[in-house]
C-alpha cells in the first residue's frame, strides 16, 4: 500500500486533482493530519482553499457497503480520485473500479489487483484497444449495435468478453438524471441483448437510476424494466450491474436510509428470471466518497449585508453547488466562536471574475462573518475536487486530512443503534 501511494504521488500530480504546489502546502506533498478544521487552520492559515480529507468516513462507507450490498461493489472512479480516498477504499477491501476513459483506467490501473469495468457506453476504438489488450479489461458497457460491432473488432473478435447492455430507467428522485443521454429501452434493447449475447462470454445487463436518487423505489422500478426486457428477448443474462446513484446527504437533501435501498434491490433480484449464478454489482461513487470530503475557505469579502466572497466556487470544488443547486453543510471555523450565536442565511461568490461564479444556498452561518474567516463546506467529496478547473488561475488546492467526523454521515446514523425512525 505504501508503495501504491508513493507511486501515485506521481502519478496523479496533476492539477487541480492532486495538486502538490499550492499556495499554502510550500511545495510539498502535504497530508498533514490534524484532529479538526480548527486545529488545522490554526496552525496553517491557508492562504488558498485546502481540500480536508476523512478517510475513515470513505473507509467506513466501504465497509458498510461491502458487509450490507447482497453483491460485489465496485466505485465509480470519477467520483473521486484523490489518493487518500482511494487508498481508504481500497484498504476497506474495493478492488473493483468503475472507469470511463483511458486516464482513469491508467491511474487506475497502478492499484495492485484491481479489476476495471469499462462501463461508459461511447468509447473511442482506441480506448478500446488500449482497455483490452494492455490492460486486460474484459468488461465493457454498451447501448448501441454500432458500439457493439466496435467492441468486437477492436478486441479482434475476443471470446472472453464480459458485455453490459446499458438500459434507459426511469430516474425517480434524482437529483441527476442520466437515462436521456445513455440506456437503450423497448425493441431496440432486446435486439441489442440477443446481439450482445451472440457474442459475449458473460451477458450483463446495467442501468444507472440518475446520480443523488433519494429514493430505493428507483431501483425496484429499474429492476422492473430489466427483467421485462430480459423475458422479451428470451436471453440468459450472466450478471447485473445496478449502477450509482446511491445518495449522501445535504442540507437540502435528505435521503431514505441507505438499509431501505438494500431491502428494495434483494426483494428485486429475487424477483429477477435468473439463475442463482448471476452476478450482482453496484457501483457507487457518490455514497462512497460525498461525507469523505471537505472543502476549507477564506472569506475575502462581506458584501452588501450577506453575501460573501470566498476563495472557491462554482469553477472550482463547488460546481454542484453553483450549477445544480446543492446546499452544501456549512460551519464557521474560529477561534473562540460563541456556539449559542444566532445563524442567518449567506450566499456565496466564488473567486474568478465570473458573474455565474455564485453560489446561492442558503448558507446558514453565525451573523458574524467576517473577512478572514475560514469555512468548512462539507461533503464535496463526491464530484468536488473532480470538477474543479483552473478558470482564472484559481482552483489550486491544499490536502490535509482531518480526523474528525464529516458534517453529515448516513454511515454513522446507520451504525447508531437508537435514532431509527426518530
Ligand atoms: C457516474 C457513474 C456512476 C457513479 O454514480 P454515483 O451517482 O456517483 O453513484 C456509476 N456508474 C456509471 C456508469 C456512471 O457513469
Amino acid at each position: 500500500m505504501q508503495a501504491f501511494i508513493a507511486a501515485r504521488k506521481v502519478g496523479t500530480a496533476r492539477p487541480p486533482q492532486t495538486n502538490t504546489d499550492g499556495p499554502s502546502s510550500g511545495g510539498s506533498f502535504a497530508m498533514e493530519k490534524f484532529a479538526t478544521a480548527l486545529e488545522m487552520v490554526t496552525e496553517m492559515k491557508p492562504e488558498g482553499p485546502v481540500f480536508a480529507a476523512r478517510p475513515h468516513a470513505a473507509g467506513r462507507a466501504a465497509r458498510w457497503f461491502i458487509k450490507n450490498f447482497p453483491g460485489e461493489v465496485a466505485y465509480a472512479y470519477k467520483a473521486n480520485s484523490s489518493v487518500f480516498l482511494l487508498g481508504a477504499l481500497y484498504g476497506a477491501g474495493i478492488t473493483q473500479f468503475d472507469v470511463a476513459s483511458v486516464a482513469e483506467l491508467e491511474d487506475a490501473a497502478t492499484i495492485p489487483g484491481v479489476r476495471l469495468h469499462f462501463m461508459h457506453p461511447v468509447k473511442s476504438r482506441y480506448a478500446i484497444r488500449r482497455a483490452y489488450f494492455d490492460y486486460d479489461i474484459k468488461c465493457f458497457a454498451l447501448d448501441t449495435e454500432e458500439e457493439l460491432q466496435k467492441i468486437v473488432e477492436e478486441t479482434e473478435g475476443a471470446k472472453d468478453l464480459e458485455l453490459f447492455v446499458r438500459i434507459s430507467v426511469p430516474a425517480k428522485n434524482s437529483r441527476v438524471p442520466l437515462e436521456h443521454k445513455f440506456g437503450v429501452t423497448g425493441q431496440k434493447a432486446q435486439r441489442l441483448l440477443v446481439k450482445t449475447r451472440q457474442v459475449a462470454d458473460e451477458l450483463g445487463i446495467t442501468f444507472h437510476v440518475g446520480s443523488q436518487t433519494t429514493t430505493p423505489d428507483a431501483y425496484g422500478m429499474a429492476f422492473e424494466e430489466a427483467k421485462k426486457l430480459i423475458v422479451k428477448a428470451g436471453v440468459v443474462v450472466d450478471a447485473i450491474d445496478i449502477g450509482g446513484g446511491f445518495p449522501s446527504r445535504y442540507t437540502d437533501s435528505v435521503p431514505a436510509r441507505l438499509s431501505d435501498f438494500i431491502d428494495v434491490i434483494k426483494a428485486s433480484m429475487a424477483k429477477m428470471p435468473v439463475t442463482e449464478h448471476c452476478r450482482l454489482i453496484c457501483e457507487p461513487g457518490r455514497a462512497l466518497v460525498a461525507e469523505a470530503e471537505s472543502l476549507i475557505v477564506k472569506v475575502d469579502l462581506r458584501k452588501s449585508g450577506n453575501q460573501l466572497f470566498i476563495n472557491d466556487g462554482g469553477y472550482g470544488a463547488l460546481f454542484d453547488s453553483a450549477h445544480m443547486g446543492f446546499v452544501f453543510p456549512v460551519r464557521l471555523i474560529r477561534e473562540g466562536l460563541d456556539p449559542n450565536e444566532p445563524l442567518e442565511p449567506f450566499e456565496f461568490w466564488g473567486p474568478t471574475c465570473d458573474s455565474i461564479d455564485r453560489m446561492k444556498g442558503p448558507f446558514m452561518l453565525p451573523r458574524s462573518v467576517r473577512e478572514g474567516d475560514y469555512i468548512e463546506i462539507g461533503n464535496i467529496g463526491a464530484y468536488g475536487r473532480a470538477l474543479a478547473t483552473r478558470f482564472n488561475g484559481y482552483g489550486q488546492y491544499a490536502d490535509v486530512i482531518l480526523q474528525d467526523e464529516p458534517m453529515y454521515s448516513i454511515y454513522a446514523e446507520e451504525l447508531a443503534p437508537v435514532a431509527r425512525n426518530a
